[in-house]
């Protein structure tokens, strides 16, 4: 039988192992998230605004999102509040103990959800694996078809991932992970400058805490980018996929480690584009789907 000392000698190798694993960044940050919410609420018809509103309503976080709602922007229209609330859901829930992991017992369902996985497997596709694309096709035909629960579920996932999947990173790297076990150098951040080239994208929309004015401002100027065109197809998965792959082989990584003043410029240039098209088209796409 193994001594106390080396079970917790163990226990301390895991604990500094955990640590030393590069922290993987899961997606555009909040700011984004909300950004694109916002743009798609632009885009949306106002009845669909009010199916959309509908099924929030009804999902268990409702009173979370309404609740941060009324503590930013206590006088603006909480049916707008709580969408933008809702695009952050599915990374919220990798923390949740009610959903549950890969290696982890189930747990009881929710308000008659499909399923109560953490699924962190469909935030991205690269060659380690991921299902972004197949992830989306299943929770739109969910949301145009399924029951309530299924729609309710479906949601959020598809507010988020329609997001995720304009960002280059989740959709490949270069054999390291999406971009998080690439370190970068950001001379823009005093504190801490290095980190992963992932978490440098993630962040490029804005400081993560962004709403209100903060984010009226941002919106100012992701309004003034051209929409996608109306002739393109709507809810085109494998599109949006493709795209990010070819920003990957030439607009992503830095030539050097220590971002440039240029570079950081065009990344931001990259990043409005990419957070401008993913918010017109989940409108649209919500727009027929719903
Ligand atoms: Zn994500």
């Amino acid at each position: 039988m193994p001594s106390p000392a080396s079970v917790g000698f163990k226990r301390l190798c895991l604990f500094l192992c955990l640590l030393l694993l590069p922290s993987a960044s899961h997606a555009w940050n909040g700011a984004g998230h909300r950004q694109i919410a916002a743009l798609a609420w632009e885009e949306m018809s106002a009845e669909n605004r009010q199916k959309v509103a509908a099924l929030l309503r009804q999902h268990p976080d409702y009173p979370r999102w309404r609740q941060r709602q009324q503590k930013n922007d206590p006088k603006g229209d909480p049916d707008y509040g709580v969408f933008l609330e809702a695009s952050t859901w599915a990374d919220e829930i990798r923390g949740d103990t009610r959903f549950y992991g890969a290696k982890d017992a189930p747990t009881p369902r929710l308000n008659g959800f499909p399923d109560m996985r953490r699924h962190s497997d469909w935030h991205y596709r690269d060659a380690g694996g991921g299902n972004i694309d197949s992830a989306l096709k299943k929770l739109a035909s969910d949301l145009a078809h399924g029951n309530r629960a299924a729609k309710i579920y479906a949601l959020p996932w598809l507010i988020h991932l329609v997001g995720d999947i304009h960002q280059p990173l989740h959709c490949g790297g270069k054999n390291d992970r999406g971009g998080n076990q690439t370190t970068i150098i950001n001379p823009a951040r005093s504190k801490r400058p290095e980190m992963s080239l992932h978490k440098y994208w993630d962040d490029l929309p804005g400081p993560h805490w962004q709403r209100g004015k903060y984010l009226s401002d941002a919106l100012n100027k992701l309004r003034r980018l051209p929409p996608p065109s109306q002739a393109e197809p709507v809810g085109d998965v494998n599109r949006w996929y493709s795209e990010s792959r070819e920003l990957l082989a030439k607009q992503v990584y830095p030539p050097r480690k220590k971002i440039s003043a240029a570079f950081q410029k065009h990344a931001e240039t990259v990043a409005a584009q990419r957070v401008s098209a993913a918010g017109r088209r989940l409108g649209r796409w919500l727009n027929r789907l719903l």
